[in-house]
């Protein structure tokens, strides 16, 4: 594994490689979910290439930037398991320049849910991933459905900036209790954990009663509210792939999504149905 920090000596690197290039951009503390979409990519692909970013542009004034965890040694050594052949690892002023032109993500996608609540989070993704594509150009990129909207924002902008990169959704990796991962779990104390497991029990019981035949939102909404009480609930949406909500569950057609807040660490996840 090779590993790089400044985007001219990996474009060098990849260069009329004539071959399949996947791509697994993460920010780094890596789990079994960022180690999912790396076998995945592994197996589908000659080359893999992954990045390390703790992107500065995706996260607010507020938000955890400071104390994200890190850790590169760990990282570098899963990313040497998982066979990555390109590991990229620069630091933000090798990625970005004062005078540059911003991308903005799509209104209709970018200011609902996550980005209601975290305001200009989708532009910062956009921002590096736009970035990040140039820099590697996969030809397929990975990214898991645990962040289901940011999936759909980076479809919808390979789509609509005819970019020759194919979007390849995977699925959410949880703990044996349900608990989706992820990196800011890091934060959580063993008792956090028993409250954040709440999460995965609300999106667990709406799919035992989507089974069961209930298809009113409303009533789903309710069960998964009262399971998810002791918390500070930020959404419970119940959408179809558009994102938009709906009155009666959808087959095929639905995503159910939560963000809630255990203490100050914020956590999402959701169900596709
Ligand atoms: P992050 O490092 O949080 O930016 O995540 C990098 C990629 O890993 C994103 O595409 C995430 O959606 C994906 N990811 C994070 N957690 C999980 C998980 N539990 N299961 C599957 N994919 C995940």
């Amino acid at each position: 594994m090779e590993i790089f920090h400044s985007p001219k000596e990996l474009k060098e690197y990849l260069k009329d490689k004539n071959t399949t290039i996947g791509f697994v951009p993460t920010m780094g503390a890596l789990h079994d979910g960022h180690i999912s979409l790396l076998k995945k990519a592994r197996s589908e692909n000659d080359i893999l290439v992954a990045s390390i970013f703790l992107n500065p542009a995706q996260f607010g004034k507020n938000e955890d930037l400071e104390k994200y965890p890190r850790n590169d040694e760990r990282d570098i050594k899963i990313a040497r398991i998982c066979k990555v052949d390109a590991l990229f690892m620069p630091t933000a002023d090798e990625i970005y320049d004062k005078n540059e032109p911003l991308i903005k993500a799509p209104e209709k996608l970018a200011t609902i849910l996550e980005g209601k609540s975290r305001p200009g989070h989708f532009d910062g993704v956009l921002r590096v991933l736009n970035k990040l594509f140039n820099i590697v150009k996969p030809t397929k990129a990975y990214f898991g459905k645990k962040d289901t909207q940011q999936l759909a924002i980076v479809e919808n902008m390979a789509r609509t900036f005819f970019m020759d990169v194919e979007i390849i959704p995977c699925d959410i990796i949880r703990e044996s209790d349900g608990l989706a991962m992820s990196s800011r779990n890091a934060y959580l104390s063993e008792e956090d954990k028993l409250y954040a497991l709440k999460i995965s029990q609300s999106l667990a019981k709406a799919g035992a009663m989507i089974k069961k035949g209930e298809l009113s939102t409303n009533v789903i909404k309710t069960e998964m509210l009262s399971i998810l009480e002791p918390l500070v609930v930020d959404y419970v949406a119940i959408t179809n792939r558009r994102f938009e909500p709906l009155d009666k569950i959808e087959l095929n057609n639905t995503f159910i999504l939560v963000a809630a807040s255990v203490g100050t660490t914020r956590l999402i996840d959701n169900i596709w149905v």
